[in-house]
């Protein structure tokens, strides 16, 4: 590794968002120090990166203390499970993950004197009351729901870094992250763009949780890892939201993938998971305004490139 580049750890380095976010950093000119226990990573994302001077990757649990030597300029902590399917069914984690691992995190950016950037999540505002959500609104979470361990492990992380940043001084971030989507999702995750994606690609009948009439608003990787980027570089330590405001229903989001992927497929209903939000949509007004971002890639050009990658996989292996 050369020793004149600023350094970047990323926890969840391995992950979807981990591994787009190491791929720029490096691209930037820093050094990067992945940090990943694969839990829900998968060591394939990184597999190029592997091959660069500047790139390590350390398999390491976040929730256990990390130590490591020379100088660190930013911490991006992004380990946690991320999809409803993967947080419901590794709860302790998630929550331990959102504590420990951040507390880990900030014990390490300070000890460093580098800058944590949390990944946070539009989840802490839970089934909204205020639409769309500016950074102001609290958040409308049932704590004790299925998805109250996502929920609240992140609400706790923004609590747990505004501490350490009031307390201690160090130099915080926190972007809260809305729904996104692009290649090296994992086609198995359960959220809606691969399991959409995959159900078309497969001839199968898309699975429309509810009646599809609840809302989201879906952002292309590299639109927003440029808009973390800019925030890692700013002076803000309120929270910023990260996402694309395009809203739609859910079935509207099916009836676009079917005609995207020119595969005819029927539509079957499912019951609405519990606790799922009606509605999501970012205010970006703080993001334009402080770090100048907005996103450019629009939904048609993302899901043709998330499309495509998923055409590969599916040539490689199958589903
Ligand atoms: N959804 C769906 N069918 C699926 C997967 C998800 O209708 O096969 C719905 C889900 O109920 C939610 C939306 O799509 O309303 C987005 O779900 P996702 O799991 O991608 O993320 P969330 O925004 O809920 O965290």
């Amino acid at each position: 590794m050369t020793n004149n580049k600023l350094t970047s750890v990323v926890t969840g380095g391995a992950g979807f968002l981990g591994s787009h976010l190491c791929d720029f950093l490096v691209a930037q000119g820093h050094r990067v120090v992945c940090v990943d226990n694969l839990l829900t990573g998968n060591i394939e994302n990184i597999a190029r990166l592997r091959q660069c001077a500047d790139f390590e990757f350390l398999e390491h649990d976040i929730t256990h203390h990390l130590d490591l030597p020379g100088p660190v300029r930013f911490i991006f902590h992004f380990a946690s499970p991320a999809s409803p399917i993967d947080y419901l069914r590794l709860p302790i984690q998630t929550l331990k993950v959102g504590a420990l691992g951040t507390h880990n995190a900030l014990g390490l950016a300070r000890a460093k004197g580098a800058t944590l950037l949390l990944a946070s999540t539009s989840e802490v505002y839970g089934d909204p009351l205020v639409h769309p959500q500016p950074e102001s609104y609290w958040g409308n979470v049932n704590p004790i729901g299925p998805r109250g361990v996502y929920d609240e492990a992140k609400r706790f992380a923004e609590a747990i870094t505004m501490a350490y940043h009031r307390s201690h001084g160090v130099s915080t971030r926190i972007v809260r992250i809305f729904n996104t989507y692009g290649p090296r999702m994992r086609h198995n995750d359960g959220r809606v763009v691969p399991a959409f994606i995959k159900q078309a690609l497969s001839g199968r009948p898309l699975t429309v949780f509810g009646d599809g009439s609840q809302t989201r608003s879906f952002c292309y990787v590299d639109d927003l890892i440029r808009g973390i980027y800019a925030l890692a570089l700013s002076d803000m330590s309120d929270p910023v939201n990260i996402g694309n405001p395009r809203e739609m229903s859910v079935l509207e989001f099916a009836t676009k993938i079917i005609q995207l992927t020119g595969c005819a497929t029927p539509i079957r209903y499912e019951p609405l998971p519990v606790d799922d939000p009606r509605v999501r949509q970012p205010d970006i007004t703080r993001a334009r305004e402080l770090l100048h971002w907005s996103p450019q890639v629009d939904l048609e050009e993302g899901l043709g490139r998330t499309i495509d990658y998923f055409r590969q996989v599916f040539d490689g292996n199958g589903f």
